[in-house]
């Protein structure tokens, strides 16, 4: 099992481009995967998609002597690798001026994040720059620490899991220097905040701030043992293997310090995490029907942290506002709250707070990458996997919503528009069978007939204030309603089922209302409005006056639009795809479940990608930009080709003898069979 990196005459593992299976079955691809797995070798190529299978052990080859190997360097030069996707990415942006985007897929802890920063790491390693750039490079790499420490969480699958979704532009000068970014959040999992499954903790940065506040910090914040607080000890799981809080926390520090977010700012920050803290230690109990806290004193530090009196505190966790209509006249009547009511309000609370301090820090983060209008840029998206659990919720039916879509843009590009593309170029071609998914993106999307996501906002609005009647309604609604793709949709009571891309997932509706309508009482946001607090009150700028009659964004729509907004902004770029595997559930490696790597290759659909990439053309480029690129190979076509473009091409084709079999002209585009055809001018080109 010997591993050689350095030289390519030396012995390799398996097949690293599967196009080249003798046979293209799913046990072949996991056979080769497996094979070069246990040589240590965990990248492999489907022609310009990399697969990635998790080590879960550091390999040797990220260093900078791997950074100056594939710089540069044409893809079969060297073995398979993220940096020579990502060098791919940089070229091309640099070379066609075009937008490059990367999607990186695959499940809950398979490396997407991991990949995601040996991109950013890559790119800011190889691209050049001054003092202002190296600043643009440090906040874009320092934004992981800071973003890492307060949305991501250990969960049963993954010790470090990304419990939001983001999508890094990095913009760049035409020189390829990088001058800005912009980071695009979505959906982060605030419901975290205030419980956790089995086995699972919250967001890090709680027990960053625990085990790593200085004595100052302590008093101030009323940093406690973490199984003080009830936010944090539900399950009772306080350490990761593999992290260190302590330590984590002087990092997280310092990135804020690159962010700007300095001296009384990061104070308010780790006020209100603190606040979120002790005010899930606010118990209630019932006196006469209604909630009362079942110890006043714990209203006090709560109260303090976020700048309000205990007792305002008190009135609008166990009170409400409620708008009755009597005789066509609006009143307003606080209404008392029951126990379960008031640990509602303080949960909802205490969500807000967070999910609002993270879109804060978001802001810091694009605020401190400043834009400058530039308009090429390189994408990265690491967006959390596919989700199938025991019990599946609200959050679990968003999220795999949103990697339907992203699975629906990699069959719109790589097998749906390749196919197209060679019928209307007129080029000569088989087609290939596959799944597109549309349907099942329909059948929660869609406007007309109504899909899943806009019933649930239709019971949302007429079930005002109601919650769980209205789950029941939501589940009787669905099952009456003739949905677009109802052959992927199972209803029961209590729930439905979808067939999704990658599996069959039960969805249970109990909360699906309430979460969708994510509403804050008006009681609350008013209570945070008036905060002592000027950094409180500014992530509350909420308009509440009575006479708002717009109809609210709900959680669903809003995550439709992102989503919407996402695959727009990915359709402009030119795309690059890895698709992360993971071997085993232990997180060990060389842990090889054959199984669960079966069922991933599978529905990331790599066979159906193998025989597209292999019937078709590698590459493809339009006549003119292909032209100049290659001029320079014959003197008739240097420095101008005067004839009509096609004979310019043929002629080039010609002289260097290219095999007929590997070239063909469409309408507007040459295509070329194999890689292999496109280095030899590209090697040409060099000698030049
Ligand atoms: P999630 O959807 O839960 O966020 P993910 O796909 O982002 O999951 P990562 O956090 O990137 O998963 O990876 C999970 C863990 O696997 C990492 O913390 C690391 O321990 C290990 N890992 C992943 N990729 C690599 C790699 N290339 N080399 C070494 N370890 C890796
Ligand atoms: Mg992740």
């Amino acid at each position: 099992m010997a591993y050689h990196w350095q030289s390519r005459n030396k012995k390799s593992s398996g097949v690293e481009d599967m196009v080249l299976l003798v046979k293209i079955q799913e046990s072949s691809i996991v056979e080769n995967l497996k094979k070069r797995y246990m040589d240590d070798y965990i990248f492999t190529y489907i022609g310009p998609v990399l697969i990635s299978v998790n080590p879960f052990k550091q390999m040797p080859y990220f260093t900078d002597r791997e950074v100056e190997i594939y710089q540069g360097a044409a893809a079969y030069e060297n073995p398979p690798h993220i940096y020579a996707l990502s060098d791919d990415m940089y070229r091309n942006m640099l070379i066609e001026n075009e937008s490059q985007c990367v999607i990186i897929s695959g499940e809950s802890g398979a490396g997407k994040t991991v990949a995601a920063k040996f991109i950013m790491g890559y790119i800011a390693k190889v691209s050049g720059g001054g003092q202002d750039v190296q600043r643009v490079k440090e906040v874009i790499l320092e934004s992981n620490p800071l973003l890492e420490a307060f949305g991501n969480a250990k969960t049963v699958r993954n010790n470090n899991s990304s419990r939001f979704g983001k999508y890094v532009e990095i913009q760049f000068t035409r020189g390829g220097e990088p001058r800005g970014g912009k980071i695009n959040q979505f959906l982060l999992e605030k419901s975290r905040v205030v419980s956790q499954n089995e086995g699972e903790r919250s967001f890090h940065i709680f027990y960053q701030l625990i085990s790593g506040a200085d004595d100052d910090m302590r008093e101030g914040l009323g940093v406690a043992n973490v199984d003080y607080y009830w936010y944090l000890n539900q399950t009772g799981t306080y350490t990761v293997d593999g992290i260190d809080d302590k330590k984590e926390f002087q990092d997280t520090l310092h990135a804020m310090e690159v962010m700007g977010i300095v001296g009384d700012r990061q104070g308010d920050v780790f006020n209100i995490v603190a606040g979120i803290m002790h005010l899930g230690n606010i118990s209630f109990t019932e006196k006469g029907n209604y909630a009362v806290p079942e110890d006043d004193g714990f209203l006090q530090f709560p109260a303090y942290l976020l700048g309000v009196e205990p007792a305002a505190l008190q009135e609008k966790l166990t009170g409400r506002i409620m708008d009755s209509k009597w005789g066509g006249k609006t009143e307003s009547i606080r209404v008392q709250l029951n126990v379960e009511q008031a640990c509602y309000t303080r949960d909802a609370l205490s969500k807000t707070l967070y999910s609002r301090l993270f879109d804060w820090l978001v802001k810091m983060v694009n605020t401190a990458m400043k834009k400058d209008g530039l308009d090429i840029n390189i994408g990265v998206l690491d967006i959390y996997g596919f989700e199938i659990f025991m019990k599946n919720g609200f959050e679990q039916f968003c999220i795999n919503f949103v990697n339907e879509k992203l699975q629906q843009i990699f069959i719109e590009l790589t097998l749906k528009a390749e196919q197209e593309e060679y019928v209307s170029e007129g080029i000569k071609w088989t087609p290939i069978d596959y799944f597109n998914n549309k349907i099942v993106c329909e059948l929660v999307e869609s406007k007309r007939p109504p899909g899943i996501m806009s019933i649930l906002d239709d019971i949302c609005f007429q079930m005002h204030g109601q919650s769980e009647g209205a789950d029941i309604k939501l589940v009787e609604k669905l099952g009456g309603e003739p949905l677009p793709g109802k052959e992927y949709y199972v209803g029961f009571s209590g729930g439905f089922t979808i067939q999704h891309y990658a599996g069959k997932v039960t969805y249970d509706c109990n909360g699906f209302c309430e979460k969708n309508r994510d509403v804050l009482f008006k009681d609350c946001i008013e209570l945070m409005q008036a905060s002592q607090n000027q950094f409180i009150r500014s992530l509350f700028p909420d308009d509440i006056s009575p006479d708002k009659k717009t109809r609210p964004t709900t959680a669903g729509s809003k995550i439709k639009t992102q989503a919407n907004d996402l695959v727009g902004r990915l359709m402009k770029c030119t795309p690059h795809y890895i698709r992360c595997i993971k071997p085993n559930e232990t997180k060990k490696p060389h842990d090889w479940e054959e199984d669960r790597v079966r069922h991933q290759v599978e529905y990331l659909g790599l066979k159906e990608n193998i025989r597209v990439r292999r019937a078709g053309y590698a590459f493809r480029r339009e006549f003119a930009k292909f032209l100049r690129r290659y001029a320079l190979l014959t003197p008739e076509t240097y420095p101008r080709w005067t004839g009509p473009v096609q004979d310019g091409i043929r002629h080039l084709m010609m002289s260097v003898n290219m095999e007929p079999d590997q070239w063909q002209l469409g309408k507007t585009k040459v295509f070329i069979k194999s890689p292999e055809s496109l280095f030899l001018l590209e090697e040409l080109r060099e000698r030049k």
